[in-house]
């Protein structure tokens, strides 16, 4: 949504890393079991990823979706990284969407099998890409999600607290509400 207004580039490491396994490259197998168990992939990966990406994309401005999820890849980053916006949503938000998420295997489109007809017809509507349940939005897996969140994520709150640049959001409400913050805080981004 926000490439798609705003033209500003997205990434998030979970898309290229199953893109990766996908077409089945080193860092893809290297991942794999890493990712299936909902545990977070090291540091030193994640962060080289981000810099590649960078280097390509990253000239005027760029949002990233899940990272940095600890405090060394944030540190990393440090200087390039103007604001945090913490999307709070509860554990039971959380299974509520996993258990109906579908994602566009081409393109990361995410919608869920109650919008639009997409249970009958998994087309994404952007690329026509197959719109397909990811392995990890397992009940069980996000037991782990949650696990590694608590103990490596949530510390980057404080952090980005301290440095007046946390945005937090309830990410409970529709995606239209949570999006409509989301491009309040990009409007203003250069103020
Ligand atoms: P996501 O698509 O953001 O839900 O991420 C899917 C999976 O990719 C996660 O469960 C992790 O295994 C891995 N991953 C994504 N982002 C990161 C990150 N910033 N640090 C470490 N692992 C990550």
């Amino acid at each position: 949504m926000i490439t798609r207004h705003f033209a500003i580039p997205v990434t998030s490491p979970g898309t290229i890393l199953r893109r990766e396994m996908d077409l089945g490259t080193p860092l893809g197998h290297e991942t794999e079991e890493t990712t299936r168990h909902g545990a977070l992939v090291s540091d030193a990966i994640i962060v080289r990823l981000i810099e590649d990406w960078l280097n390509l994309h990253g000239n005027d401005g760029f949002v990233f979706d899940g990272f940095p999820r600890t405090l060394p890849q944030a540190k990393s980053l440090d200087e390039i990284l103007e604001r945090a916006v913490w999307l709070d949503v509860s554990e039971e938000t959380a299974r509520d969407r996993i258990v109906s998420r579908l994602q566009c295997r081409r393109c990361g489109f995410t919608t869920s099998v109650t919008s639009a007809g997409f249970a009958e017809r998994p087309i994404c509507p952007y690329c026509d890409g197959p719109l397909v349940r990811r392995e990890d939005d397992d009940v069980a897996i996000l037991q782990t999600r949650l696990a590694e969140f608590n103990s490596k994520t949530q510390p980057l709150a404080a952090f980005y607290e301290e440095k007046s640049a946390l945005h937090r959001l309830d990410a409970n409400r529709s995606r239209e509400e949570v999006f409509g913050d989301i491009s309040r805080l990009i409007e203003t981004r250069s103020e």
